[in-house]
């Protein structure tokens, strides 16, 4: 039986808590992106007290906007970034032997076609490098007749071969909750929909934050020994209270979602754009078809969902429609779009965005610990770096435990035949999986047509992983506003059932959250305005 206290779903009660301000915690974490989760598990794993507050849902900005791979990212070696890309390989590997299911192996194809440079060579030489910091050898070449018979209607002409070798995907969104819940179960707590509005401070020092409850309206000064913002796209904010400096350049990349049946791709290929040499991802994930990523500098505000623009959308069906002339492939196939904003640590010269380095910074300014920039696949390296700037050194002694507990309960234990799902049921919930089965109603572990995901997910996230809007569960706790057509509307009445269940809404509540979820999918996960 789930405590409160090893429950995300703990809000109202955590609220109070706080709002009666007697406790100075260790640390106080603002952001519920993957940094600030890797960081609550880290800090709970240490004993600290440790509260992580999120100004909207856990992992409502870029770390469920990624291209969902944690990978090392060849083209960091291409630049000359050894170290990033080793750290990451590694990262990949080891995440890859702790939550299998979540995250899965996938292999990569690089299309090589005359004249383009690097060729197969050097790209060999590229790939064994790549495999060794990683500690395997799983790269090859493989020939036009293979990348024919892989990759229906592929442009056949001046094509030679591709190089092959291996990466790894994950559902980023869901990565940010497993790791919530490990912290959480190792005595961290988190809260949603809770923002922090400004700084405290005392004798020089930033002692706590203020909060603002996005929910109830209410305020309360939290204090702390340590604050850490590891608030991405958004770290100049909370910073510049204590250094005007500005440092973050936020960079826009879309993605398109299609239906799998529309480009088969039974790996990721990667795509040179014809009208930049930008590599452009096509590759499988959760039953369709995704294309990504752009890369360019963000003019919208960041108080608002980015989404995609008619550029990006062109940008993006070119070269699809470049490579596979004969899909003939246009806006009307589109079934979803997601953008996300990059943090990345602009430098001083105004440089081509694709060439901003990915790195990730930590300041220190008066006792405020700022952690920006990175990636999803190292951030458990990036939160250690955080903690070691606001708590000293300790947190190198236990650097090497793992992020997620082992799961002790075996595939063959969980109600279903299907080896595979039951898999990915115990990489996304570890140990928990089995709940979903117990809590289920009838027909609830079924998986949803032409998915993955099955309503007693929708029923368990409702009930544990603090779900204050529809959104959250559509959107992050499941990906199916993303990947079923026109938002998973199909899908309104059962959820329906599940949320009055769950979260006790009446039809009030319910008319109010369809018209929101609607209205900011047709906005932000969508295409721009005029095609809608
Ligand atoms: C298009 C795209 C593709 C990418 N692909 C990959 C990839 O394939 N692999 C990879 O490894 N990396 C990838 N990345 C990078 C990766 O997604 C990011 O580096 C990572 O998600 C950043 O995590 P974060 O926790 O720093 O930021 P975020 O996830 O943005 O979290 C910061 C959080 O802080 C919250 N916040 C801000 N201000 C406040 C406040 N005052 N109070 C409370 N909360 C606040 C925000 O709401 C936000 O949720 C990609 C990024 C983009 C944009």
């Amino acid at each position: 039986m789930t405590t409160a206290s090893t429950s995300l779903s703990e809000r109202a009660t955590l609220w109070r808590e706080l709002a009666q301000g007697e406790k100075t915690w260790d640390l106080v974490i603002v952001g519920g992106g993957i940094i600030g989760a890797g960081v609550l598990r880290e800090a709970a794993r240490r004993g600290l007290s440790a509260l992580l507050v999120e100004q909207r849902d856990f992992a409502w900005g870029t770390s469920s906007r990624s291209s969902k791979m944690v990978h090392g990212g060849l083209r960091y070696i291409a630049s000359g970034d050894i170290r990033l890309t080793r750290d990451a390989v590694r990262e990949r590997e080891r995440l890859l032997h702790e939550a299998p299911g979540l995250i899965e192996r996938m292999g990569y194809y690089f299309t090589l076609r005359r004249g383009q440079f690097p060729g197969r060579y050097v790209f060999s030489l590229l790939l064994a490098f790549y495999d060794w910091l990683a500690g395997i050898r799983n790269h090859r070449y493989v020939s036009r007749d293979e990348m024919r018979q892989n990759y229906d209607g592929i442009d056949q002409r001046g094509l030679k071969g591709a190089v092959y070798y291996t990466d790894t995907v994950t559902d980023d969104a869901r990565l940010v909750l497993r790791v919530l819940q490990e912290a959480v179960e190792a005595g961290g707590r988190a809260l949603n929909y809770a923002k922090a509005d400004s700084l405290i401070r005392e004798d020089g020092r930033v002692c706590g934050v203020v909060l603002h409850n996005a929910q109830g309206g209410e305020r309360a000064e939290v204090r702390a020994r340590a604050v850490i913002s590891a608030t991405g796209a958004w770290a100049d904010r909370l910073r510049n209270e204590v250094n005007p400096e500005k440092r973050i350049r936020p960079l826009r990349g879309s993605h398109l979602v299609l239906p799998f049946a529309r480009l088969p791709v039974p790996d990721a290929l990667t795509l040179l754009h014809p009208a930049d040499r930008r590599p452009v991802f096509v590759f499988p994930w959760e039953g369709t078809t995704v294309v990504g990523t752009t890369d360019l500098d963000h003019g919208g505000g960041l108080d608002e969902e980015p989404a995609i623009s008619d550029e990006e959308v062109d940008y993006l069906l070119t070269v699809l429609q470049q490579q596979f002339p004969d899909h003939a492939i246009g806006r009307g196939d589109i079934v979803s779009t997601w953008s996300g904003v990059r943090p990345v640590i602009g430098s001083e010269k105004s440089r081509d965005p694709s060439k901003e380095r990915r790195d990730h910074a930590v300041w220190n300014d008066q006792g405020l610990v700022t952690v920006s920039g990175g990636k999803l696949t190292t951030f458990r390296l990036i939160a250690l770096d955080a903690i070691n700037a606001a708590c000293g050194e300790p947190a190198a002694k236990v650097a090497d435990e793992r992020v997620f507990s082992a799961v002790t309960l075996a595939p063959a234990e969980l109600d279903t035949t299907d080896e595979s799902w039951a898999r990915r049921l115990l990489g996304r919930y570890g140990d928990r999986a089995r709940e979903l089965f117990d809590i289920a109603g009838p027909g609830e572990t079924r998986p949803i047509a032409g998915t993955l995901f099955c309503l007693a997910e929708c029923r368990w996230a409702a009930r544990h992983e603090a779900v204050v809007h529809l959104d959250d569960l559509l959107l992050r706790r499941t990906r199916l506003g993303c990947i079923v057509a026109r938002g998973a509307e199909d899908l309104l009445p059962e959820l329906e059932t599940i949320c009055r269940e769950e979260l006790g809404w009446d039809s009030e509540r319910w008319r109010s959250e369809v018209a929101r979820y609607l209205a900011l999918w047709r906005r932000h996960y969508y295409l721009p305005s005029q095609d809608a």
